[in-house]
């Protein structure tokens, strides 16, 4: 037995919160009640045809069949820097300057492997995605928890941040568009996190998973549009949310070179790089024009024009996304995250995350997932008047 027992890192995993919920779920499906899910961040369209058509032809090329180069395709890394040059003027060589990753969340789990040591300290958002945390403590670092609070926009107060975690710190990870509050940050925030980051010392490491998915035309940024930002920033893309593309597997790191080189020496010991036809394809989605992203940025606008007003008419507060696809919402009085998620499962048959599964700082929320049609968005606003909230 002894020998089977796991890792301490594995047992040192925080509990999972959602076990509970889920044992809940399978319950009021097995009554038969039609369930709307609005839990998960998984885009509920298919991949636009054009890049799954390119996938077919790439799929096709025996030379692809082989193992890929390491750090990408030297066609998607340009495909990726040309598209960063297009969006947001940030020049990039691809020589040296992006890697091409296996899904975004793949390199976010190993950074913190090529640069934190035991004791080091990482700076982590609370709510937040949780593998800042866990790729912290995969690598015998240890997080320090920034909390997020509506009354600052979701944006860390760093000057908060004590002196002596600030000493050991090493990395400070930041997520705009954010998951899970939806909150954007202006060109002012990065100034203050780059300016910080110089006076400390610390590396940026910037989750831009979903720059793409904007409302009312108001475009995110990147941190690698401000001048000096490469010598500490670190920026982590993807193609999952952008192009319905969750299941590929695609995404890439650009920024520091020697951030970027770090990350890829890591990944040359684990992982033998992205499927070339693959890359193919994720080149047709980055040259494409955006259409296709227009098209489903649109989407998501369109639900969250049905969904934040039937909110507010049942008398909540949500907070109003300005990108994402997530709304996140301060639970009604008498409610915590669980114990609402709980009464909009069992009697309306919703799904939804509570948000204290994002981190302490979540607590009081709930996240709804703008990942199913209207109509069922619809269908679930009415079944939360019905029952009552
Ligand atoms: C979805 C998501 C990712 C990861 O996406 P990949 O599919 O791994 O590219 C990264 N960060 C956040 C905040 C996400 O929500």
């Amino acid at each position: 037995m002894g020998r089977f027992n796991l890792s301490r890192r594995i047992r040192a995993l925080p509990p999972y919160l959602f076990a509970e919920l889920d044992r809940k779920k399978q319950e009021v499906r097995a009554r038969g009640v039609d369930i709307i899910d609005l839990g998960v961040g998984d885009p509920d369209r298919p991949t636009p045809r054009f890049i799954v058509e390119r996938l077919k032809r790439e799929a096709a090329v025996s030379a692809n069949h082989q193992y890929p180069s390491y750090e990408g395709l030297p066609q998607f890394r340009t495909a990726a820097a040309a598209w960063y040059k297009e969006r947001f003027g940030v020049s990039l060589d691809p020589g040296n300057e992006v890697v091409a990753l296996i899904g975004s969340k793949e390199g976010i789990a190993h950074f913190p492997l090529a640069f934190v040591n035991p004791g080091d300290v990482v700076l982590v958002p609370d709510p937040g995605y949780p593998v800042y945390h866990i790729s912290t403590m995969f690598a015998g670092g240890k997080s320090h928890f920034l909390p997020l609070e509506r009354e600052n926009g979701f944006l860390p107060e760093l000057a908060k941040i004590p002196a002596k975690a600030l000493a050991k710190a090493k990395i400070l990870f930041i997520n705009y568009p954010n998951n899970p509050t939806s909150a954007i940050a202006d060109r002012k925030f990065y100034r203050k996190v780059l300016a910080f980051a110089e006076e400390h010392d610390l590396i940026v490491a910037h989750d831009v998973a979903y720059t793409e998915i904007y409302f009312d035309g108001v475009k995110p940024m990147s941190i690698l549009e401000l001048p000096g930002a490469k010598k500490r920033c670190i920026e982590f893309h993807s193609l999952s949310k952008t192009y319905n593309m969750t299941g590929w597997r695609i995404g890439f790191a650009v920024g520091n070179p020697e951030l970027v080189g770090g990350l890829g020496k890591i990944k040359t010991n684990v992982d033998s790089g992205v499927f070339q036809a693959v890359q193919g394809a994720a080149i047709a989605a980055l040259t494409s024009g955006q259409d296709a992203a227009d098209a489903i940025r649109r989407t998501y606008q369109e639900r969250r024009d049905v969904l934040i007003p039937g909110l507010r008419a049942l008398g909540l507060d949500p907070v109003m996304p300005r990108a994402t696809f997530y709304v996140w919402i301060p639970v009604p009085k008498g409610y915590t995250s669980a114990s609402f998620c709980e009464h909009l499962l069992t009697r309306a048959g919703i799904v939804t995350t509570p948000g204290n599964g994002f981190g302490k700082s979540g607590e009081g929320y709930v996240r709804i997932a703008l990942t199913k049609e209207k109509g069922r968005i619809r269908e679930a606003l009415d079944r939360m008047k019905r029952v009552g909230l």
